[in-house]
């Protein structure tokens, strides 16, 4: 099941929960007042609301996808959990750039975990304000990112899969120049506007084999990036461990996994984001996040 928070264009009616069908159009589950009207309740509710969303698809009016805003799907508790260099190919890139401050390894032995602020949250389809960045430095970076269903701290890497509730795709939109300057990850990553989030939470059962996906980034359609997520360093139960050993992971949270290979500070000279340029972050079976630059 894809879910998704939207817009209604002819109601006027703003961050609804839906199902997002494979024609394009949205079942709208605001007409049923038995469920949540926020995605992280509808998540962290699952196991009782999965019966009746299934049953909305079959009676719920549908929204015509030209009446549909998508917005980010989930706000998670947390701030958006991230991966550096969590791809051999990108860690090498990464550090062959002379933008990685952190001075170790080029692969990491253990992984590497930072945050963005929920106030970088962007929807499908926003404009991501490049031209904000005084260093003219941003950088794109497309991820696959889990979703967390039944919440926890100190989870182990075999139970892990039981709390994933999803998949979403992130562009990890990044300023090299603060990222460099400051050491830590956390301003060079957490512009406004600089998560892009979507379109939609694809459900686990849809996923039987996450490593089997691609992460594929164009920028004005030229593939940047295309890797499969079986070239992960650290896999997604090593990363729900490593990370609730220390937070407490909230339903709805979300883990961008990484980046593999081909981001534009990879290039020589560096290819950065422009005001003008559209970034389409696709993972086959879960969606296509595209957004522009101004
Ligand atoms: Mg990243």
């Amino acid at each position: 099941m894809k879910l998704v928070t939207f817009d209604n264009l002819v109601s006027g009616r703003t961050g609804c929960l839906g199902v997002l069908e494979e024609a394009g159009d949205v079942v709208d589950l605001t007409a049923d007042p038995a469920l949540p009207t926020e995605m992280r309740a509808l998540v962290a509710g699952w196991g009782a609301y999965a019966a009746p969303v299934a049953a909305a698809r079959g009676s719920a009016p549908r929204v015509t996808r030209s009446a549909v805003r998508l917005r980010a799907p989930i706000r998670p508790a947390n701030n958006i959990m991230c991966v550096g260099k969590n791809y051999v190919a990108h860690a090498r890139e990464f550090a062959g750039s002379g933008f990685d401050a952190s001075q170790r390894e080029a692969v990491p032995q253990a992984p590497v975990i930072f945050t963005k602020a929920l106030s970088s949250l962007a929807d499908p389809g926003a404009e991501v304000e490049v031209s904000a960045d005084p260093t003219g430095t941003s950088d794109y970076e497309g991820e696959l990112a889990v979703v967390i269903g039944r919440g926890g701290r100190g989870l182990r890497a075999q139970d892990a899969w039981e709390h994933v509730f999803g998949y979403t795709v992130v562009n990890d939109v990044t300023v090299r120049e603060v990222q460099r300057r400051h050491v830590q990850f956390f301003l060079g990553k957490s512009a406004a506007t600089y998560c892009p989030m979507g379109p939609a939470i694809v459900t686990r059962d849809e996923v039987p084999d996450v490593t089997a996906l691609r992460v594929r980034t164009t920028v004005n359609g030229e593939l940047r990036q295309d890797a499969p997520v079986a070239d992960l360093i650290f896999d997604v139960p090593t990363l729900v461990e490593t990370i609730s050993a220390t937070v407490r992971l909230e339903p709805g949270d979300v883990i961008a996994t990484g980046t593999p290979a081909g981001v534009g500070i990879g290039f020589d000279p560096p290819r950065y984001l422009r005001p003008g340029d559209t970034v389409e972050v696709e993972i086959p079976g879960i969606g296509t996040l595209t957004n522009t630059c101004v």
